[in-house]
């Protein structure tokens, strides 16, 4: 789960971690009032979505004057935020932080992040802070230094001292980081989170150390134990058909072709999406519909599937093993008729009642193409597909 600027920095001051005072505001007039209580001289309006790159793509302006914090706002809510971390539709802006105007030194990057390699949480700093990041991880990777932290023994001393040195901090500033790093880490491990990114960590003319962004990212599995942050989800920010989707506790991700997928198990999605693939097609989602699959599931699942405008056509493709391929069958067929299905549809069943199953599609008066196999069906879908375009 994601979560916004504002609401990571909320989060992240409780662990002691420092941050700018600022306020959220929905509309201009909020942000007025933000503003005023904050005092200025110098404010920064920013918009709240859930991906960075604001700053270059105009979600993120100085000001000088209560006027024009109304005006950055105004212009901000409601506009259509292209970045290059959003993708080509964008996000809309529904809320803007207002916040307390930084003087700023130097710009530095810090991010904490689960190493999977290594199963260790991990401290990626740089000096090489600010909007361009992305550049320097691509082409001066060893300005990027890594430290990682034993789960055993926890973060120490020195591993703040050596990520204080990487960043080419001095004196009380060396300090300052020590009490700052201690805090994110505790603020990670405490809060289930599974990235936390500090861009940039700057150092402001009076030598502090601040984190002027915030961006966290939580465990999912362990948001039952983290209520409050578990309400902080923000709907706007999330696809609606993936909202719902997990309304079904269906698990559904949308991609950018036009098969869609309807498979049971995470190990068979995958496998199906790259043999949709192997065969020249794209794949227009993932979406497992789980082990204990009943027709109403099934039939919630195709209809999202078909929400998506660019599915073309859909591969079913279960294993019937808990799940019995009559139901699945049933299901299918249901939802075919209630949509008055228009795309082509490949079926594969295998498993438990798999006759039952193929029996119920082929005398369903549907035309469902049925598929002996993975291979079969995925050649099937593709080439219905490119029939149809
Ligand atoms: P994004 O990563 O989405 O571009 P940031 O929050 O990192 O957004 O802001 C982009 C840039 O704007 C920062 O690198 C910094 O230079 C400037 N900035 C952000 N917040 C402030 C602030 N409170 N005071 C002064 N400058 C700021
Ligand atoms: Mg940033």
């Amino acid at each position: 789960m994601n979560i916004h600027e504002h609401q990571a920095k909320e989060l992240l001051a409780r662990f002691g971690v420092a941050v700018p005072r600022g306020r959220a505001a929905f509309t201009a007039d909020e942000a007025v009032a933000a503003a005023k209580e904050l005092g200025g001289p110098v404010w920064v309006v920013k918009a709240q979505i859930h991906a960075g790159g604001r700053g270059k793509a105009g979600g993120v302006k100085v000001v000088k004057s209560v006027d024009d914090v109304a005006a950055a706002a105004k212009k901000m809510l409601g506009m259509n935020l292209v970045t290059h971390q959003t993708g080509p539709q964008g996000r809309i802006v529904k809320r803007v932080y207002i916040e307390e105007g930084c003087d700023i030194k130097r710009e530095l990057y810090l991010g904490v992040l689960l190493d999977r390699q290594t199963s260790r949480i991990t401290f990626m700093a740089s000096t090489e802070g600010g909007m361009d990041i992305e550049e320097v991880a691509a082409k001066t990777p060893e300005k990027i230094v890594r430290v990682a932290v034993d789960p055993a023994a926890g973060m120490q001393p020195f591993h703040a001292r050596r990520i204080a040195f990487a960043l080419g901090l001095e004196g009380d500033q060396v300090k300052s980081a020590t009490k700052f790093l201690h805090a994110l880490y505790r603020a990670y491990t405490e809060l289930d989170a599974s990235l936390l990114e500090i861009n940039p960590l700057v150092i402001t003319g009076k030598g502090e150390v601040i984190a002027l962004d915030a961006k966290m990212n939580f465990d999912d599995n362990a948001l039952y134990r983290h209520k409050d942050v578990e309400a902080l989800a923000d709907e706007n920010e999330i696809d609606p058909t993936e909202l719902e989707a997990g309304k079904h506790n269906l698990n559904y991700v949308k991609l950018d072709g036009n098969i869609g997928c309807m498979v049971n198990g995470a190990g068979l999605a995958m496998a199906t999406m790259d043999i949709i693939k192997l065969y020249g097609g794209e794949p227009a989602n993932f979406l497992d519909v789980g082990g204990g699959a009943t027709k109403e599931r099934v039939t919630v699942a195709f209809k999202l599937i078909l929400t998506d405008k660019n599915v073309k056509g859909i591969l079913v493709n279960i294993f019937g093993g808990i799940v019995r391929c009559d139901v699945i069958a049933e299901g299918v067929v249901a939802a075919a008729r209630e949509l008055a299905l228009k795309v082509p549809l490949v079926v594969r069943l295998v498993g438990t009642n798999m006759e039952q199953g193929k029996k119920i599609l082929a005398e369903s008066g549907l035309k469902i193409l049925a598929a002996d196999d993975l291979a079969d069906a995925a050649g099937k879908v593709v080439k219905a597909v490119k029939e149809a375009a």
